[in-house]
């Protein structure tokens, strides 16, 4: 902010009150307040306000909120809000489309259309929180921020770096480090800039797998970037006190929801600082994949308790919230709620 100004022939002196205004406050319209008349003009008449369009909400029984974002280029991106005693976390799109090509990922079947600058991934979350303000009022606040949306955010390091300063800076936002999680398929380049580049936020690994031929098959990238190579980058990052690993663990019936893959799953994480989440596979049109039945599920995380590993089962009740992001769940493919059919619609210009 005091670069653009000092570029401009402006005084430096009012970024403070810009970053609080817009950034804080969440205001779309230039700051009027205690700044010089020609900071005022300037910003009037160079700089965009505009935040991505709102242009469908679907708000679930349990009060998750899915936005469908439409982009200056016409292109879509879904953002979620997840309830959690009247605060949200809010799940960030980072991409249109992603290159990753994962087999169980509808996401990753349209490949990439282009990388999300960082005022559209902030945007994305200044909109997010605009539309919680005027619709529920008394819950306005993001508690957590997770990049979990469309796109593989490491893909895309230097806008999501960029967006995640934003989100920490105490003028700004103001979220505390441990509230904001980016997770990521295992893409290895961004993973090297992590430690002396990214603040130090959490970070979530998509495992899937802890047999590298299954995790070939689910997420391709990891024939370049093998597991083994991804998980000792991982152990080099520094952790803080109360920091953990989150490893995402996707259950597809029959391929690696089987006992000898939780015991796998069990011994390679039981040194780490790990927590798991395990994600029921949601289908979507065309994929060749299935949801474990719930037993199956709870098998294999009462086998993870074994390894003294905490293990979450996401999304067992009603619309399932989290894999959502991106996702489309049973009931849209029945076409029995179609107003629910976000995806399709989401990177379609
Ligand atoms: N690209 C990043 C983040 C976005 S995906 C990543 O892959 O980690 C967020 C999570 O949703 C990932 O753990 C991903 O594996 C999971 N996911 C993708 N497709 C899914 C599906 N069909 N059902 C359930 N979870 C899915
Ligand atoms: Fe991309 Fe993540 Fe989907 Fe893989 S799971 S295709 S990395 S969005």
């Amino acid at each position: 902010m005091q670069e653009l100004l000092l570029q401009n022939n402006l005084s430096p002196s009012g970024a403070d009150l810009l970053f609080w205004w817009h950034y804080r406050v969440k205001s779309t319209h230039p700051c009027t307040e205690d700044l010089a008349l020609k900071t005022q003009k300037f910003l009037k008449e160079n700089i965009s306000f505009d935040l991505p369009t709102i242009d469908k909400v679907h708000e679930s029984e349990d009060r998750t909120v899915k936005f469908l974002f439409r982009l200056s280029d016409l292109y879509k991106v879904e953002t979620v809000l997840l309830p959690f005693n009247q605060k949200y976390t809010i799940c960030l799109s980072t991409q249109v489309g992603c290159a990753m090509n994962c087999s169980f990922c509808f996401t990753g079947t349209q490949g990439l259309t282009r990388n999300l600058s960082t005022d559209e991934i902030v945007g994305q979350f200044i909109g997010a929180y605009r539309w919680l303000k005027k619709n529920r009022p008394t819950e306005a606040k993001v508690l957590n921020i997770v990049f979990m949306g469309q796109g593989e955010p490491l893909h895309n390091f230097d806008s999501v770096k960029k967006a995640t300063e934003i989100f920490l800076t105490h003028r700004g936002p103001a979220l505390a480090s441990l509230r904001v999680t980016i997770s990521t398929s295992g893409y290895l380049p961004g993973l090297k800039r992590w430690t002396s580049e990214m603040p130090g936020v959490n970070i979530a690994l998509s495992l899937h797998s802890p047999f590298e031929e299954k995790r070939n098959k689910l997420i391709p990238i990891n024939q370049r970037y093998p597991l083994s190579e991804v998980l000792e980058c991982l152990d080099q990052i520094p952790m803080k006190r109360k920091q953990f690993v989150t490893y995402e663990y996707l259950l597809i019936k029959d391929f690696n929801d089987g006992d000898e893959d939780a015991h796998a799953t069990g011994k390679l994480l039981k040194e780490k600082r790990a927590i798991i989440n395990l994600i029921p596979f949601n289908p979507f049109p065309g994929s060749e994949y299935q949801r474990p039945a719930f037993d199956r599920v709870e098998n294999f995380r009462k086998i993870l308790a074994g390894y003294n590993l905490p293990a979450m089962i996401r999304g067992t009740k009603g619309d399932d919230i989290l894999a959502a992001c991106g996702q489309l769940n049973t009931g849209k493919l029945k076409g029995e709620e179609n107003k629910n059919y976000f995806l399709l619609e989401a990177s379609l210009p």
